[in-house]
């Protein structure tokens, strides 16, 4: 009989440090359909695309396998994940898995940050209800973000766990393909996962996650030279996601071998201290807008990026923060564009205003008080657009993306994207779907904190990371951790390190 397995996407990455919640209507926007997928609505929404489940779909049919995706979601990076919500999905999850019956494998597309009320570790529960239905005989593998904050209790009940190695996640076909070619060699009875999990007590923020350049570089070329080891099957770095005040945030490691405990402890231990030696490496240099705007104005030459990591939307930033808008509207910068501000009534309002009217608005600020105020500004409506174009970046690659009614707002020598849903712009594309070439403009803000430099850093003549406030700041001084365990570096600057930590192998 042909090999079959049973495939699920449930995904979140929560910031804790965000007040709205995340609702069940935030997942079926990130669904194929109402009913959080059928097989068929899965396939059709994910072939094709350069997503886990679009690594899944092309690797079983490349194997001959027969694939049953059950459900697939992802809600926008945001708040605490409501407990009616998790439990809806959860409940549909295991359901439609109890009705697939046997199967030669579950792969979990899961993100591993997600934190939903009364439960820190969302997807320690996911894994354990999967393999009370699946078996203790069935294998479980599972595909992280390299945000997870990945948790003994996962490395417990999974059997292989994949990270994604790239920050910006340009790598996760492959490793959808990945975890299929395994799950393939584990029902072959070719290999017998075994897998080794360790903590680290420490925080990293984005900028320096950023993985085409050290420390992270160097972390990775060491975990691919054990994957290249006879017996390593897979070594995972989790950089972790440290906007989730949880037990267990932050960075951890995981090696799966074939039938080789001791093995998978050893390379585990030398990924550990790899990457704690390297943690002073890890600290972020933000710069004022104003000395950026000091810059474009001096050099001109190129076109300067600035990351509004602070508000990024891809960690539960509003995407409607003004901070750097006012400073660049104020100083009248040429040639800037802000991309986006997410701001639904705005967006709608100039919209209906249509193109080539000149309107006021009060735009952005609208969502809390930690990104500046409404910014009230008379521009004129230059385009609008439905705001969807197809992904053109190796992050997701010919995925729709669907920013809702989208305007280009033009104030002084300031455009500004006014869109009405909130999400990343991490691909350039979105400003070419706009008529605007980013490689023409002088500055360009972006509400992103790494996935931007997919599309934007071979354009770019210098990118710097903005010094503004944020529930996504990339540094530690804007967070009190309350739940978070003791001796985490740098938080605690005198962190017993890694000699101290029980192991957690699993
Ligand atoms: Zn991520």
């Amino acid at each position: 009989m042909a090999v079959s397995f049973i495939t699920a996407q449930f995904g979140h990455e929560t910031n804790t440090f965000v007040s709205k919640p995340t609702r069940v209507e935030d997942f079926r926007v990130g669904a194929p359909d109402a009913q959080f997928g059928s097989p068929s609505s899965i396939v059709r929404a994910r072939k094709g695309t350069r997503t886990i489940h679009g690594g899944f779909i092309d690797s079983a049919e490349s194997h001959g396998v027969s694939l049953t995706p059950i459900l697939a979601t992802f809600a926008q990076p945001g708040g605490m994940v409501e407990e009616a919500a998790y439990a809806e999905i959860k409940g549909t999850l295991i359901r439609r898995l109890r009705d697939a019956g046997a199967s030669d494998g579950v792969l979990l597309d899961l993100h591993g940050a997600m934190v939903v009320e009364g439960i820190e570790d969302a997807e320690g529960d996911v894994i354990a209800a999967v393999r009370e239905v699946a078996g203790a005989e069935t294998p479980i593998v599972v595909t992280l973000d390299s945000h997870a904050n990945v948790t003994a209790a996962m490395a417990q009940a999974a059997d292989v766990i994949i990270g994604f190695d790239e920050y910006p996640h340009i790598d996760m076909y492959e490793r959808g393909v990945e975890a299929v070619d395994i799950a393939v060699s584990v029902a072959a009875g070719e290999v017998r996962p075994t897998l080794a999990f360790q903590q680290l007590p420490l925080l990293t923020m984005p900028p320096r996650q950023y993985t085409k350049r050290d420390p992270m570089l160097s972390l990775l070329e060491l975990a691919w030279a054990m994957e290249r080891e006879p017996g390593v099957v897979n070594a995972t770095i989790s950089v972790g996601f440290p906007y989730s005040d949880i037990w267990d945030a932050g960075v951890s490691v995981a090696v799966t071998t074939d039938d080789d405990a001791e093995l998978a402890r050893r390379k585990v231990g030398e990924l550990a201290q790899a990457f704690w030696e390297a943690r002073d490496e890890f600290d972020v240099d933000l710069t004022p807008v104003s000395d950026v705007i000091d810059h474009v104005e001096r050099h001109d030459a190129g076109l300067v990026v600035l990351a509004d990591g602070s508000d990024n939307p891809g960690g539960g930033g509003p995407a409607d923060g003004t901070v750097i808008l006012r400073a660049l509207v104020e100083r009248d910068v040429q040639g800037a564009t802000v991309a986006v501000i997410a701001d639904a009534e705005s967006a709608r309002a100039a919209a209906s205003a249509g193109v080539g009217a000149t309107v006021t608005l009060d735009v952005g600020g609208k969502t809390d008080d930690l990104h500046g105020a409404p910014l009230p500004l008379t521009g004129y409506v230059r385009l609008v657009s439905d705001g969807r174009f197809e992904m053109q970046g190796p992050m997701g690659r010919g995925s729709i993306a669907d920013y809702g009614v989208t305007v280009v707002f033009v104030v002084g020598g300031v455009e500004v994207i006014l869109t009405e849903h909130r999400r990343q712009p991490y691909d350039a594309e979105l400003l070419r779907s706009l008529g605007i070439e980013p490689a023409r403009r002088r500055l360009i803000a972006l509400k992103s904190a790494v996935h931007f430099r997919q599309t934007y850093q071979d354009i770019a003549e210098r990118i710097f990371d903005a010094d503004t406030p944020g529930v996504h700041r990339p540094k530690f001084d804007a967070y009190t951790y309350s739940n978070l365990r003791p001796g985490v570096y740098p938080l605690s600057p005198a962190s017993p390190g890694l000699s101290f930590l029980p192991e957690g192998s699993a």
